[in-house]
């Protein structure tokens, strides 16, 4: 039985959960598999997609493994976009039953049957946070971590919207980043008010000075190495 990943996951505070399952035919990794860890950007949107923008899905490619957090709708489509067969995936992570997080859910747990979990073990971080208003699981879960994804919803303008609907501006995650040394920080999940991505670049610029990525869909971002 494989115990692969060292991944912290997100929460949403007070409420959240996170639903993890492992998928049965590759719990094992396959020997002679190549050594890739990565994040594969499915989607970048929050609660509705546009254009440019799916709904939220995350693979985590991590050597022998696929992790798919938060299928939203059109999940199965940007699998396809990326180059990733539903074999590839292992593993599938919700961290809570929005629509945008869990749509893309029925299509792909059709084509896969589902196992149980294997406990992770340390080394290389990974963490994921979602939909939620700065709180200590925040820091706790971004503490040190090698990659940070996180949502950022709004911009400092809107921070009074973001605190009542429950979401972070980039501002806020880069000073979790910031404060938690995260060495490579993706900020996700924007509101479809905004369309120039430059603009969440430079509010987080202003506080985070490590790698800093806006997500686009279909991106690659490669888990730096310790
Ligand atoms: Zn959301």
């Amino acid at each position: 039985m494989t115990r692969v990943v060292g991944w912290a996951l997100s929460l949403l505070c007070g409420v959240g959960r996170v639903i993890v399952v492992g998928v049965g035919r590759r719990l094992r990794p396959r020997l002679g598999v190549v050594s890739v860890r990565e994040l594969v950007v499915l989607g970048t949107a929050s609660q509705v997609p546009t254009r440019a923008r799916s709904h939220n899905a995350y693979l985590l490619r991590w050597d022998g493994e696929g992790i798919l957090f938060d299928p939203g709708e059109g999940a199965q489509r940007q699998l396809t976009l990326a180059g990733i067969a539903a074999a590839d995936i292992t593993r599938i992570c919700v961290t809570h039953f929005h629509g945008d997080h869990a749509l893309g859910l029925p299509g792909v747990v059709q084509r896969l049957s589902l196992e149980e979990v294997s406990e992770p073990r340390r080394g290389q971080r990974v963490a994921f946070v979602m939909d939620t208003r700065l709180c200590p699981a925040v820091s706790e879960l971004a503490d040190g971590v090698d990659l940070l994804v996180i949502e950022s919803t709004f911009l400092s303008p809107e921070s009074g919207l973001a605190a009542e609907s429950g979401h972070l501006t980039a501002a806020q995650a880069a000073r979790v980043a910031a404060d938690c040394g995260v060495r490579t920080l993706v900020l996700t999940h924007f509101s479809r008010r905004y369309d120039d991505p430059d603009a969440f670049h430079a509010e987080a610029s202003a506080t985070y000075d490590g790698n800093l990525i806006i997500a686009s869909d279909l991106i690659r971002v490669p888990v730096p190495p310790r």
